[in-house]
């Protein structure tokens, strides 16, 4: 079967571990990217290498992003220069960065980059870019528009979001092979991703969007919320701030027009009966994923509910 994952950072890579592990697929995996931006000249993306770090098991596991083992000896030279440091980017790291930017100065496609990491990584899933232009979250807060890193690390998130919008989206073209991703796929997974500015992000690039709810594939979707609380960042407080219901039915009312089935909590059990009331089936799975062996089960339960339809 191919599967076809829609998927941000943190949240999105426990899920692709997870289907990594399932046997007889051929797993392609939609990153988002448009937390990317410029630090120190080098050309960063975060969510994209969440995706490869965690899937070349390099991943630091405490924190969920970075390498782990890793060094900052390069960002304290950057501090000794006078540059600002607030975007963690660890000496390992930094080698990524460092390619990823010399290929794309050469004139390489973004999506041969990524491509091209990833095998030298060892990963067997395909990690596809959306598009090849540069698309950037950007987060309305009393203070003004900041960049998305900027809110998220610089900020901690602590400002309230009033509004987010991607520059650059309206013109930005999808790959041809995300679009193949999704076309072709048997059955399409949403990430328990935040679905503000990691899914968003990916849908709203033109075409992308319309694929999706094309596509013939089974759509199942995982909450990323667990009895109305985030496991991690700030989707509650910014679909709360943005006046959308922060819980998993608020989930489903975003991804209502496209998607045929939610996993939701065993402890959310109780919107069940509204999910199924707006046309998508509610699943009720433990859907926390801590270690690997968790990531294995939800991933066997999407497969075992897709199967059933396919
Ligand atoms: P980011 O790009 O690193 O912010 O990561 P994502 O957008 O991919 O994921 C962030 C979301 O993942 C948050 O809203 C979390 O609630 C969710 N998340 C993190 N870990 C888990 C988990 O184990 N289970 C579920 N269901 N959601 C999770
Ligand atoms: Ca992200």
């Amino acid at each position: 079967l191919r599967v076809t994952l829609l998927a941000g950072g943190v949240g999105g890579a426990k899920m692709a571990e997870g289907l990594a592990a399932v046997e007889d697929i051929k797993l392609s995996i939609i990153g988002n990217i448009a937390d990317d931006e410029a630090f120190h000249g080098l050309w960063v993306s975060p969510d994209i290498d969440t995706l490869t770090y965690s899937l070349a098991g390099m991943i630091d596991r405490v924190q969920g992003w970075g390498v782990a083992d890793e060094g900052k000896r390069a960002l304290d030279t950057l501090s000794m220069l006078g540059q600002e440091t607030w975007m963690t980017l660890g000496d390992r790291d930094f080698g990524l960065h460092i390619y990823r930017t010399m290929r794309r100065n050469q004139g390489d496609r973004p999506f041969i980059i990524a491509r091209d990491v990833a095998r030298a990584f060892g990963i067997k899933a395909a990690i596809v870019l959306p598009t090849d232009d540069i698309v950037q979250t950007q987060v309305q807060t009393d203070a003004g528009w900041l960049s998305f890193q900027q809110y998220f690390v610089r900020e901690q998130c602590a400002p309230d979001v009033r509004g987010v919008r991607f520059e650059g989206i309206e013109t930005a073209r999808p790959t041809l092979e995300a679009l193949k991703a999704i076309l072709t796929a048997d059955v399409i997974v949403l990430a328990p991703s935040n679905p503000l500015v990691s899914i968003a992000p990916i849908l709203e690039i033109p075409g992308i969007g319309e694929a999706v709810k094309a596509a013939t594939a089974h759509k199942i979707a995982v909450s990323p919320f667990i009895a109305g609380k985030v496991v991690k960042g700030p989707a509650d407080r910014m679909m709360a701030s943005m006046g959308m219901r922060a819980d998993a039915l608020g989930v489903a009312q975003r991804y209502q027009s496209f998607v045929d089935q939610l996993v939701i909590d065993n402890e959310d059990a109780t919107l069940a009966a509204d999910i199924a009331a707006l046309g998508v089936d509610p699943v009720c799975y433990p859907i926390l994923m801590k270690d690997q062996t968790d990531k294995a089960r939800l991933a066997s339960e999407i497969m075992a509910e897709a199967r059933k339809t396919l």
